[in-house]
C-alpha cells in the first residue's frame, strides 16, 4: 500500500532562511497538497554552535508571508508528532536510543579521539598526500575507538565519563544504491564515504542521525531537500539498512541548486542585483539588514509563482499559476536535476503580472501611504483614478511615484529634447490660444478638455499633445494625456500652463 504523503520541511535554525529554502518548503507544500498529505515544520537545532538568535522566528513568519503553512510544526500548532524541535526531542532519549541499537548491531562504534588527535591525523594525511582526509574504514584502524582499542579498556573510558562521539561504521569498499525521484539511480563506493559522527560528546545528535530518526517517527514519506544533501545519501541509506528501516524510509528527491543569473554559482546572500531572503533579514553578526522580496515591494503569490519554475517543469507554457493551480499538477518527475538560472528581470515581470491583476481600488489602497510619506495626500477618487492611469508602466506599487511624481509635483524645467524641437512661434501661439480656452472651460473632464484642443487646432492648426505634456509636466511621456489633465484639475492644469508660459516667453 502507498504511505499516505507526509513531507516535511526541516531547516536549521542557522540564518534566515533564503529563497533556495523557501523554495524547498514550497516543493513539499505543493506536493502535500497534491495528495492531501501532511506538510510538517521540523526545526533542526542541534548544531548548538550554529545556532542564531531569531532565525526560528524568521522562518515562520517567511513561510506564514508565503502562505504555505505547514498543517504541524514549530510556530503552526502541535500535532501528534510534538515537539518538532529536535532539541527539545532529544530529552526523551530517541536519538540515543537508535544510536544503541547501531552500536548493539555493530554498525556504529564509540571514537574518543580529542581534536588534537583528529588534527594530527588530517595532517599525517595530507602529508601522504590523501585528496580528501577522512574518518574511515581505513582511517579508523589507527585511531582511538571501540575499534582499536581492548574490550576492558573501552568500558573503563565509558565508566570514567571520557568524552566520546557515535561514528557510523561504513564498510571499506561496498556499492551504495539508491534511489532519488529527481536523479534516478544513484551508486556510490562505500570508499567515498566517511565514518560521519551520529552522536557528539554533548549527548546531541548530529543531522545525519536526527533527521533520519524524525523522519521515521514521523512516519514521513519523502524527504526533499536542496542539492547539497545529495553527498550524505549514501551513509543516510546505510543508517536506514542497519537499522532494518531500508524499507520504511522515505523516498528522496534533491532539489537542484539555484544559480545566480550568470549561471556560474548558487546565489548569495552577499547578492547586489535582487533580494534572496524573502523578509528583510537582520542577522546578528551583520551590521546591515539584508533587504528582503516583500520589502522590495514583492507580491508574496508573485515570488511563491516565480520560485516554483525554479526547476519545476509546468511541462507546458504557462507561468502564471495560482497555489492551487500549481499544486493541481505538481510533481517531483517534473523538477530537473541541473541548476535552475534565476533571472531578476524576468521576477520582476511577474511581479508586475500581479500587480496588474490588481483592482485599481487595492492598488490606490496601497500607494496612498507611500505618496502621503513624499509629502502629498489625495482622496481616493483622485488616488483610483490615478493608478488607472499610471499602472501600465509599473511593476512595483512604489514605482506608481517614479511615474507619476510630476502629477503631484510642478515642473522645474522642461523636456530639453521636446523644446528644442517644438517649441517655436506657432506652436507657442497654440499654446496660448489654449491656455485661453482652458481658462474659460466650465466642465472640467476629459471630453471638454479634448474639444478645447480640437477647437484651438480648428483656428491655429494641428496641435502638439507631447508639447503640452511638456509645458504642464515637465516630462516627455506619462499617461494618457487628457485623461491626465482631467485628473490634475482645472487649476492645477491651468496655473502650471501659465506659469510655464509666462517663464518661456
Ligand atoms: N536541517 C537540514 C538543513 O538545513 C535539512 C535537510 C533535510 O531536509 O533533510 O538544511
Amino acid at each position: 500500500m502507498e504511505k499516505r504523503v507526509r513531507v516535511r520541511f526541516a531547516p536549521s535554525p542557522t540564518g534566515g532562511l533564503h529563497m533556495g529554502g523557501v523554495r524547498t518548503a514550497l516543493f513539499n507544500y505543493l506536493f502535500a497538497k497534491r495528495h492531501n498529505g501532511d506538510f510538517i515544520l521540523r526545526i533542526e537545532d542541534t548544531d548548538q554552535t550554529r545556532f542564531v538568535e531569531g532565525a526560528e522566528q524568521y522562518i515562520v513568519e517567511a513561510l506564514k508571508w508565503c502562505g504555505i503553512a505547514p498543517n504541524e510544526g514549530v510556530g503552526f500548532g502541535d500535532g501528534p508528532h510534538a515537539p518538532y524541535r529536535q532539541s527539545e526531542r532529544k530529552d526523551s532519549g530517541i536519538y540515543r536510543k537508535y544510536a544503541d541499537q547501531l552500536i548493539a548491531g555493530g554498525h556504529a562504534y564509540y571514537a574518543f579521539d580529542t581534536s588534537d588527535e583528529l588534527e594530527s591525523m588530517r595532517k599525517r594525511l595530507e602529508a601522504a598526500k590523501v585528496a580528501a582526509p577522512q574518518y574511515n574504514a581505513v582511517t579508523r584502524q589507527s585511531m582511538r575507538n571501540s575499534l582499536t582499542l581492548p574490550e576492558d579498556e573501552v568500558k573503563r573510558l565509558l565508566d570514567s565519563g571520557e568524552k566520546y562521539v557515535i561514528r557510523l561504521k561504513v564498510p571499506r569498499n561496498e556499492e551504495i544504491r539508491f534511489h532519488d525521484i529527481i536523479r534516478g539511480w544513484v551508486v556510490v563506493n562505500s570508499s567515498q564515504v566517511d565514518d560521519k559522527v551520529l552522536l557528539k560528546s554533548d549527548g546531541m545528535p548530529t543531522y545525519h542521525l536526527a533527521h533520519i530518526v524524525d523522519d521515521i517517527e514521523m512516519q514521513i514519506s519523502h524527504a526533499v531537500r536542496g542539492e547539497e544533501w545529495l553527498p550524505s545519501a549514501p551513509a543516510h541509506i546505510l543508517v536506514y539498512r542497519y537499522l532494518g528501516l531500508e524499507n520504511d524510509m522515505p523516498k528522496l528527491a534533491h532539489l537542484p541548486l539555484i544559480l545566480n543569473p550568470d549561471g556560474n554559482g548558487k546565489i548569495s546572500k552577499r547578492e547586489s542585483r535582487f533580494p534572496v531572503f524573502p523578509l528583510s533579514w537582520t542577522d546578528p553578526r551583520e551590521s546591515a539588514p539584508f533587504v528582503g522580496y516583500k520589502e522590495a515591494g514583492y507580491y508574496p503569490e508573485a515570488f511563491v509563482n516565480i520560485l516554483a519554475l525554479l526547476g519545476w517543469n509546468p511541462g507546458n507554457n504557462q507561468e502564471l499559476f495560482t497555489v492551487d493551480e500549481m499544486a493541481a499538477i505538481f510533481d517531483f518527475e517534473r523538477v530537473n536535476k541541473s541548476g535552475a538560472k534565476f533571472d531578476p528581470e524576468k521576477a520582476k515581470w511577474f511581479n508586475q503580472q500581479y500587480l496588474r491583476k490588481k483592482s485599481d481600488a487595492e492598488l490606490a489602497e496601497a500607494f496612498a501611504p507611500i505618496l502621503k510619506e513624499k509629502g502629498f495626500e489625495r482622496d481616493n477618487a483622485y488616488l483610483i483614478e490615478f493608478c488607472r492611469l499610471v499602472k501600465e508602466k509599473v511593476q512595483f506599487v512604489h514605482e506608481f511615484w517614479d511615474h507619476g511624481k510630476y502629477i503631484f509635483i510642478r515642473p522645474e524645467n522642461f523636456d530639453e529634447k521636446v523644446m528644442t524641437k517644438k517649441w517655436n512661434d506657432t506652436s507657442k501661439a497654440f499654446m496660448h490660444a489654449l491656455a485661453a480656452q482652458l481658462n474659460a472651460l466650465v466642465a472640467w473632464n476629459t471630453a471638454t478638455i479634448t474639444e478645447a484642443f480640437h477647437a484651438v487646432e480648428a483656428t491655429n492648426g494641428k496641435g502638439d499633445m507631447q508639447l503640452l505634456r511638456v509645458l504642464v509636466t515637465g516630462a516627455a511621456g506619462g499617461p494618457q494625456l487628457f485623461d491626465m489633465l482631467a485628473l490634475m484639475g482645472k487649476d492645477e492644469v491651468t496655473t502650471r500652463l501659465n506659469e510655464a508660459l509666462n517663464q518661456l516667453k
